[in-house]
Parts: structure tokens; C-alpha cells; sequence
């Protein structure tokens, strides 16, 4: 009995023996021979920028010195958000855009790894959440690209102990554009009106996690956020893998 219940958990461990021996663990992000598996090398460990406090307690934009306990950025201060608190676990830049570009184009082993950094980087958020609701991707577009990346990452988030995933909750009615070369107003105008609740999903009184893998302008999130609100959500946190900053921010 007893063998029998560990010999699945044996045979991975020899599965993995085996596979190791043939293919050393390579870096994530640069394919150069690491120690262990779902890690970075350390040159790319250190090129990335990995956000750590002190922070903006709504949005957790870094702070490049102390502030007191629940300041918030100049953005926030506004209050023009429609979601409550956002978290990511790096700089989106060139160093990170190779794991963002991987996960998109077809590196799906990477969203275990990516899944576990955002579970430890969303904790304040994630904690409490009822449900994770990834940003959509039009049915169209999933047909070519055949996954949703931030599906993906949302199920990494939850197997890494998150909450659990509603990955079809919000939908996104029409195509949009690539949002790549647009700036932050025509992304808005771009997004605006595109998600929608799913007809008999009810998020009134619930506590959500929009996830994503990139927050640029932020007009997505944004968009997704302000349906989940009208819809009654209670909370509406975002956690995405990579966040851009506006240079020299
Ligand atoms: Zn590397
Ligand atoms: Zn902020």
C-alpha cells in the first residue's frame, strides 16, 4: 500500500533524474545552464528589476526612498482607477520582455515558474481574493494563438496556492487592435467598451484578481476593472507579471 501511493511520486523523481541528465535546467530567460530547474541564471537574475517595497500602496509602483506606511504615488493620489490595488513582480523591459515574448509565443513551461513569482509578488492581494479572472483574449485571436497567456498564468498563480481561476468570466466582445504602437489615449479609446461580463456570472459582493501579463498604459486592466465594478465586485485587485515605467520613473 504504501509503496504503492509513493511509486507515482518515485517515478517522477527518477523521470526527472532522467530527464536533467539529458537536458540540464537551462536559465528561463536566456537558455544558459543553471543549477536547477524554473530558475535564472545569475547574470539574468541581476539584469531584471524585481519591485520591492517601499511602494505606492494602491498601485505598488516603487518609492525610491522610505515613505510612512500606506503612501500612495502621485497617480493614485488622483484616484482615477477603477480597481483598488495593483502589485507586479518586475520591470517590464527588455530584460523581462524575453520571459513576457516567451510565455506569448508558444513557451508555455515557462507560466509555472512566472506563476509562483507573481502568487509570492500578489500576496497583499491575492490573499482573501475569491477568484482570479484573467483578461480575455477575443475567441478569434485564441483560435490562432491556440492559449491565452494570461490564462496560463492565472492557473500557475493558483496552483502555486492562489485563489481559484474563472478564466472565462470576462469577455472580450470585440477584436481590438494591436495596442503596441498606440499611446495611452488611443489605447483607452481602443479598449473602451471591448470586455463584458459573462451572462450568468454573478461577482456582486466578490473580492477579484485581474490578471495579465504586461500592465503598460494600463488602459486594459482598466477597462476590465470598470466592468467587474459596475457588475458589483466588492474588491478588484490586478496583478500582472510585468509592469512598464515611464522612463526615468
Ligand atoms: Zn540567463
Ligand atoms: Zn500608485
Amino acid at each position: 500500500m504504501e509503496f504503492a501511493a509513493t511509486l507515482p511520486a518515485r517515478l517522477r523523481q527518477i523521470g526527472r533524474a532522467a530527464v536533467d541528465a539529458v537536458l540540464p535546467p537551462r536559465c528561463l530567460a536566456c537558455g544558459a545552464t543553471v543549477g536547477e530547474p524554473d530558475a535564472l541564471c545569475g547574470r539574468c537574475w541581476s539584469a531584471m528589476t524585481f519591485f520591492v517595497a517601499p511602494w505606492c500602496a494602491r498601485c505598488g509602483l516603487p518609492f525610491p526612498y522610505p515613505m510612512e506606511e500606506g503612501a500612495v504615488c502621485a497617480d493614485c493620489a488622483r484616484g482615477e482607477a477603477s480597481w483598488d490595488r495593483a502589485r507586479a513582480v518586475m520591470r517590464y523591459d527588455k530584460h523581462s520582455r524575453r520571459l513576457v515574448l516567451g510565455l506569448k509565443y508558444d513557451r508555455t513551461e515557462l507560466a509555472n515558474a512566472l506563476g509562483a513569482w507573481m502568487r509570492r509578488a500578489g500576496g497583499e492581494i491575492l490573499d482573501g481574493a475569491d477568484l482570479i479572472v484573467p483578461v480575455p483574449l477575443h475567441w478569434t485571436r485564441l483560435l490562432s494563438r491556440r492559449y491565452n497567456q494570461a490564462g496560463l498564468l492565472a492557473h500557475a498563480i493558483h496552483a502555486a496556492g492562489g485563489p481559484p481561476v474563472a478564466p472565462d468570466w470576462l469577455i472580450r466582445r470585440r477584436r481590438t487592435p494591436s495596442q503596441g504602437r498606440l499611446g495611452p489615449l488611443a489605447r483607452a479609446r481602443n479598449v473602451r467598451g471591448a470586455f463584458a461580463l459573462r451572462p450568468g456570472r454573478d461577482v456582486k459582493g466578490k473580492r477579484l484578481v485581474i490578471v495579465d501579463d504586461v500592465l503598460t498604459t494600463g488602459a486594459t486592466v482598466e477597462e476590465c476593472a470598470r466592468v467587474l465594478r459596475r457588475e458589483g465586485a466588492a474588491f478588484v485587485g490586478v496583478l500582472t507579471l510585468a509592469r512598464a515605467l515611464r522612463v526615468g520613473g
